[in-house]
């Protein structure tokens, strides 16, 4: 992270430890991707707060220490070829492209992911893949992925994701009515099936159908 000055950043770490975001890899990754040019606009004064902000097209950017617990969960290694589902402002997927060989992420709306490309560009981050679409069918021509991440909440995990997870591959996804609290999930895929933890309540929003409005 470049952005804030040494007393924000050594807050914005104290609040992902303080919220259980301990794994060494995720926190140095997060200390190296500054959250700020992710937020926009009035609230880009607020981006290191541990707090979830909107961004264009209705969505949001999520809170900083879920996005830490979601990728812990995933426990990403370096030769991972992970699929992100929601884009959104492009900074969980920064940040996966610090643990990975490899991301894919893709959003329905083809503003956030013009916007999030721009700033991979600008940071150096060559090793992700943006595309417009909706990412509930996942990506059939990228798959298998040895990690998925979805970060918009699906009443049951999708079935082509899981579809498209290789063996021994880990999937972490929230799940539950959209107006409610959900419940974030990892499902592991083992020689005998699927593994479901329940991971903690989170809240985010909709993983919808179909493409989005441009704007
Ligand atoms: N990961 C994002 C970040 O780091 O800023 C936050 C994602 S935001 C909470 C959820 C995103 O999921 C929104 O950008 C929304 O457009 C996207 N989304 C919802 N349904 C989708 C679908 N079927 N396919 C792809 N993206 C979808």
């Amino acid at each position: 992270m470049s952005g804030p000055n040494p007393e924000t950043k050594m807050q914005f770490l104290f609040a992902l430890r303080s919220r259980g975001v301990t794994d060494s890899k995720v926190l140095e990754a997060m200390e190296q991707i500054d959250r700020g040019p992710f937020v926009r606009g009035i609230f880009s004064d607020r981006a290191y707060e541990d707090t979830p902000l909107p961004i264009a097209c209705g969505q949001t950017i999520s809170q900083p220490s879920v996005v830490g617990l979601m990728t812990q969960a995933l426990q990403v290694s370096p030769r991972d070829t992970v699929l992100e589902v929601g884009t959104g402002s492009g900074y969980q997927a920064a940040i996966l492209a610090k643990l990975a060989r490899r991301v894919y992420t893709i959003d329905r709306h083809a503003r956030l992911v013009r916007e999030a490309r721009m700033i991979f560009e600008g940071m150096q981050l060559a090793n992700i893949t943006s595309l417009v679409g909706d990412g509930s069918f996942g990506l059939p021509d990228q798959a298998p992925f040895d990690r998925i991440i979805v970060t918009a909440a699906a009443e049951d995990p999708p079935g082509p994701l899981l579809a498209q997870l290789k063996p021994g591959g880990i999937m972490v996804v929230p799940v539950g009515q959209s107006d409610t609290v959900q419940t974030l999930i990892r499902v592991r895929k083992t020689d005998d099936g699927l593994d479901y933890d329940e991971l903690r309540p989170v809240r985010f929003v909709p993983l919808l159908e179909g493409l989005g409005k441009e704007g």
